[in-house]
């Protein structure tokens, strides 16, 4: 059985074209702290997985994201060779 050929594109993208990853994300999270998110923004799979990480919703919003590899800056090594 042949490995999986490794690319930087997710094995099923939402956009075929595009290569993009779609989720949600707190809409204050997005507007305001992506340039700063020392440590991370988190980017849901879905509204209601966001609505049960996050309480903060009713008040903050929600936004629908695209995620998109621009470059593989490092290369993954799961073993010492
Ligand atoms: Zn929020």
């Amino acid at each position: 059985m042949n490995e999986p050929e490794h690319t930087s594109q997710p094995m099923f993208p939402d956009d075929k074209q595009t290569g993009e990853m779609h989720g949600y994300m707190c809409k204050v999270d997005f507007e305001c702290e992506l340039g700063f998110a020392e440590g991370g923004n988190t980017v849901y799979p879905s509204v209601e997985n966001l609505k049960e990480r996050r309480k903060c919703t009713p008040q903050c919003g929600i936004v629908k994201v695209a995620v998109r590899c621009l470059e593989v800056v490092q290369a993954e090594k799961y073993t010492d060779e």
